[in-house]
C-alpha cells in the first residue's frame, strides 16, 4: 500500500468523505493490504454503531413477472425462457406468518415490475400484514412507481423501500438499460421515497458491464450526498439468457473493498452482506460482514418458486426451507463473532418506529441487544 492510498484511507475515516477523483484513486490503487486496512476500520466502525448485532431480513420474493427489460436482469421481460411465478397475497401473508414464527421481524417484499400488484392490491398485503405483525418492518423492493403510489403505500404502512440506483452515470445508466427506461426517473423516485419518509436504500451492482473507477467514484459520492438509510452492493453476475450473458462477473474481492468504503462513508448505514456475494465467494456473506456490512437476507419464498427468481446465474439458497435459511445464516454470523438481532433493525435515526412504541434496541450506544432469534419456535409468546 503506498502512502498515499493510507493517508486517504485514514482520511476517509476521519472526514466520512472524500473528493469524487479521490475516490477514482483509491479504487485504482488499492490492494490487498488497503483493503485489510479498510475492513479493520470499517469492522471497527459496524462495531461501535451496531456491536456484534447482524440484522436477519426475511426476504420474500413475490414475482418473477416485470414489464421491463434491463439487460443484466435474468428474468427481463425479452428472457422468453424465464420461468414465471406470482404469488398470491394469500401466499404472501403465509411466507410473512411462518417467518414471524420464526423470529423475523423485518420483511423484504421483492419482485419485478409486475403490473398484477396494483396500489390497491399491494396497499392490501401491507396492511394486512402490518395488521397481523404489528412489531414487524415491511421493506418494499418493487421498482419504479408514481409518487402517488409510494405515498399510498407508505400510508399503508410501508416502512422502507429499497431501489438501486444501479450507477450515477447517465451515460453508463443507458448502457445498462433499454431506451424506454430513464436515468432521470431513477432518481425522481429516490427522491420521493427519501421525502415521503421511507428508510430508503440505493445501491448499485460492481463490476457491471462498462462501469469504470470514475463510475463507482460517482456512485460513491452520490451515496455520500444522499445519504440513504440502506445501501445494497453485490457483485454482477451475468445471466445465459441475457444481452450480458458473455460479460465478466463482478468481483468478490471489490466489492468488499467498497463495503468498507461505504462503511467508513456512512457508519449508520444499514448494509447488507448480498446473496450475490455469497454466490461469487463460498464465504462471501461471512466476508461481506467482516468488510463492514451489518445485514442478511434470508429467503422466506416458497422453496417451489425458489430457482425462478433468477435474477443471475447459480443464484444460491434456492433448494432450503425457511428455517434451514435461517439457521445457516445464522452459523455464518456466528462464525464470524456475530449473532442475528431479533427486532426491527431500524436505521439509526429513524423516529417512526419509536412514535408506535417499537424500540429499536439493536443499537449500542442506545442499550445492549435484545437476544439472538431463537433455533425454534415462536420468540413472543
Ligand atoms: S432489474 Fe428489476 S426492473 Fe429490471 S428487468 Fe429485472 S426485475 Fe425488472
Amino acid at each position: 500500500m503506498t502512502e498515499r492510498v493510507k493517508s486517504l484511507i485514514f482520511r476517509l475515516e476521519r472526514e466520512q468523505s472524500l473528493p469524487e477523483r479521490e475516490y477514482a484513486e483509491l479504487i485504482r490503487d488499492r490492494d490487498e493490504e488497503a483493503a485489510a486496512l479498510l475492513a479493520r476500520l470499517a469492522s471497527e466502525k459496524r462495531r461501535a454503531v451496531f456491536g456484534d448485532a447482524v440484522y436477519t431480513r426475511g426476504l420474500i420474493e413475490i414475482s418473477s413477472i416485470c414489464k421491463n427489460n434491463c439487460l443484466y436482469c435474468g428474468i427481463r421481460r425479452d428472457n422468453i425462457l424465464a420461468e414465471r411465478y406470482r404469488l398470491t397475497p394469500e401466499e404472501i401473508l403465509a411466507c410473512a406468518d411462518e417467518g414471524h414464527a420464526l423470529g423475523f421481524r423485518t420483511f423484504v417484499l421483492q419482485g419485478g415490475e409486475d403490473p398484477f400488484y396494483t396500489d390497491e392490491v399491494l396497499c392490501g398485503i401491507v396492511r394486512q400484514l402490518k395488521e397481523r405483525h404489528p412489531d414487524c418492518a415491511v421493506t418494499l423492493s418493487v421498482g419504479e412507481r408514481s409518487r402517488e403510489s409510494y405515498q399510498a403505500l407508505r400510508e399503508a404502512g410501508a416502512d422502507r423501500y429499497l431501489l438501486r440506483h444501479e450507477t450515477a452515470d447517465p451515460d453508463h445508466y443507458a448502457k445498462l438499460h433499454p431506451r424506454e427506461m430513464s436515468f432521470d426517473n431513477r432518481m425522481r423516485c429516490l427522491r420521493d421515497l427519501k421525502e415521503l419518509g421511507y428508510q430508503t436504500g440505493c445501491g448499485f451492482m460492481v463490476g457491471s458491464p462498462f462501469q469504470t473507477p470514475e463510475n463507482l467514484a460517482g456512485d460513491l459520492k452520490f451515496i455520500e450526498t444522499f445519504r440513504p438509510a440502506m445501501c445494497g452492493i453485490g457483485p454482477f453476475v451475468p445471466h445465459r439468457n441475457t444481452p450480458f450473458r458473455d460479460h465478466a462477473p463482478g468481483t468478490a474481492e471489490l466489492t468488499l473493498f467498497l463495503l468498507s468504503v461505504i462503511r467508513l462513508m456512512l457508519p449508520e448505514v444499514l448494509l447488507p452482506a448480498t446473496t450475490a456475494l455469497g454466490t461469487v465467494l463460498p464465504r462471501g456473506r461471512e466476508a461481506g460482514i467482516l468488510a463492514g456490512a451489518n445485514v442478511v437476507m434470508p429467503n422466506l419464498s416458497p422453496v417451489r418458486v425458489r430457482k425462478k427468481y433468477e435474477l443471475y446465474d447459480n443464484k444460491i439458497c434456492t433448494g432450503e426451507e425457511s428455517a434451514q435459511c435461517r439457521d445457516c445464516l445464522q452459523q455464518r454470523m456466528r462464525s464470524v463473532g456475530c449473532f442475528p438481532a431479533v427486532d426491527r433493525g431500524d436505521a439509526p435515526g429513524y423516529t417512526s418506529a419509536k412514535k408506535n412504541g417499537i424500540i429499536n434496541e439493536g443499537r449500542k450506544k442506545h442499550g445492549k441487544i435484545r437476544s439472538e432469534i431463537p433455533e425454534s419456535g415462536r420468540i413472543h409468546q
